[in-house]
């Protein structure tokens, strides 16, 4: 019987669980190829959760078993679709292609001033500290004294705490060595975590901000005033159990006030940013206005501005894209183009749904989108090509796909580098360098 070929672009959770699951749900044979365009697998499994949260890391255990054990499964790291080979190639040699390539990009502020030196999208800290290989290794000095992060989010609680942990503890985690160190030369005292909103509505979760509270060396400031709740914040507080578990923390963290730690973290709420100001090109402060009473305004000096405000899909070569959600159109994770079905193209995970959710959602999204290949696939003979086929197309281009085989030389050596130093495993940075090891399997 002729194998069902599938094609997967990206190995986040979304293309892992694709991954996964069409091996585990399909009755008859079938080859999953799984592109990513990093030389490393997992997408912000790797990239994007904290490296302070290693226990939500340890779910490529499980995505690397799979990789590993699953008979016609593979993983071709380093391929940017798109460029090295595009859709149509991939619709010629595939029976189906699915795009799991998330949300790179960010939302904006629409403000003047947001493009000064300094002032930056969250995302572009967060791919720095993790060692994304597009960060460049300094991309961040960390020698003023007052940061700001505009959101309240998860993310933007991850960022605040990265700035204030102690170096003992960063350098108990994954991150490169010389990103510990531009850590352990930071200046920046102060962090002020700006919400939009009143208090009822802080997006980020009572564990997270529990969790910042019991850090040790730092302060974590509450002004008692922006508890003061309006009807519409206690209705809401009053129909959301998880806003009145965070409410009770804030109202915990201001009783508490400052403890004269080394570092504080600072909220303030219903806060909107109008201007980043400026000197010489680099921002020196932010206004903010009262979201209640715009003619009440303020501003924060500071030296770095990190929005965080949310992570937007991209639009990919030759797929519809809805320029308004930043995802792709689909019908049950049937890519659409105007009304009509594209035979064929798939979607899941953010690039799909949009950015939210945790990692575990994703398999819920990659479950409904195996299904809808599966259903489509069932009654038809495959017409695909074959692994020796697509391998022959890269490697005419010259383009050095990084196998699984490879990416485990690159794993090892980054475990040994942890070895070292009594750490699981110490990221690298340097693409090429990636590259190289990857090369010498
Ligand atoms: C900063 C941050 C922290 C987070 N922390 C947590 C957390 O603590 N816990 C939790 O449960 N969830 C967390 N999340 C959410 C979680 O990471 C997402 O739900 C999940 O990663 C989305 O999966 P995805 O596969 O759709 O996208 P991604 O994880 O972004 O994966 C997409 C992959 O596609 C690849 N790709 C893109 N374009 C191409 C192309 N053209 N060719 C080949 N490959 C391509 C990318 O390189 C990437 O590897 C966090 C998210 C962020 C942004």
């Amino acid at each position: 019987m002729t194998s069902l070929r599938i094609a997967v672009v990206g190995s986040g959770p979304s293309g892992s669980y694709c991954a996964q699951l069409l091996a585990e749900e399909s009755e008859s044979p079938v080859e999953v190829d799984v592109f990513e365009r990093l030389p490393a697998p997992f997408g912000l499994v790797r990239y994007g959760v904290a490296p302070d949260h290693p226990k939500i890391k340890t779910i490529t255990t499980s995505f690397s078993e799979v990789f590993e054990e699953t008979p016609g499964l593979r993983f071709l790291g380093n391929v940017q679709v798109g460029s090295d080979i595009t859709l149509d190639e991939l619709r010629r040699h595939y029976d189906g292609v699915v795009f799991a390539t998330g949300a790179p990009l960010d939302r904006r502020l629409g403000v003047p001033g947001e493009d000064l030196a300094g002032a930056h999208a969250v995302r572009e800290f967060v791919s720095w500290y993790g060692g994304h290989p597009d960060a460049p290794p300094n991309a961040f000095l960390l020698d003023g004294r007052r940061a700001v992060v505009i959101g309240v989010g998860n993310v933007a609680l991850d960022a605040a705490r990265m700035l204030v942990r102690t170096t003992e503890e960063l350098r108990a985690t994954d991150v490169p060595e010389h990103i510990v160190d531009a850590f352990a030369a930071s200046t920046y005292r102060e962090v002020v975590i700006v919400g939009r909103r009143g208090p009822a509505y802080a997006k980020f979760t009572n564990k997270e901000f529990i969790e910042l509270l019991d850090l040790e060396n730092c302060d974590v400031v509450v002004d008692p005033a922006d508890l003061e709740l309006d009807a519409e914040q206690q209705a809401h507080i009053d129909s959301s159990p998880p806003a009145a578990r965070l409410f009770a923390s804030f109202v915990k963290a201001a009783e508490r006030g400052a403890l004269g730690r080394e570092k504080t973290v600072r909220f303030v709420f219903d806060r909107s940013p109008v201007e980043f100001l400026g000197e010489d090109g680099s921002v020196s402060g932010v206004r903010l206005a009262k979201t209640s009473n715009p003619s009440v305004t303020e501003t924060l000096d500071t030296d770095l501005v990190f929005r965080s405000v949310g992570y937007l899909g991209k639009a990919l070569d030759g797929l519809p894209f809805d320029a308004e959600t930043a995802t792709v159109p689909h019908r049950d994770s049937r890519v659409l183009d105007g009304e009509e079905v594209v035979p064929g193209v798939y979607i899941a995970g953010w690039i799909k749904r949009g950015p939210t959710g945790v990692v575990g959602t994703n398999r819920r999204c990659a479950l409904e989108t195996v299904t809808a290949i599966l259903e489509d696939t069932a009654s038809k003979t495959s017409s695909a090509t074959t692994a020796s086929a697509v391998d022959e197309l890269l490697r005419s281009r010259g383009i050095q796909v990084v196998d699984w085989a490879a990416w485990r030389t690159i794993d090892e050596a980054e475990r040994a580098a942890g070895e070292s130093t009594g750490r699981e495993r110490v990221k690298l940075h340097d693409r090429a360098e990636m590259l190289q090891l990857a090369a010498a399997k």
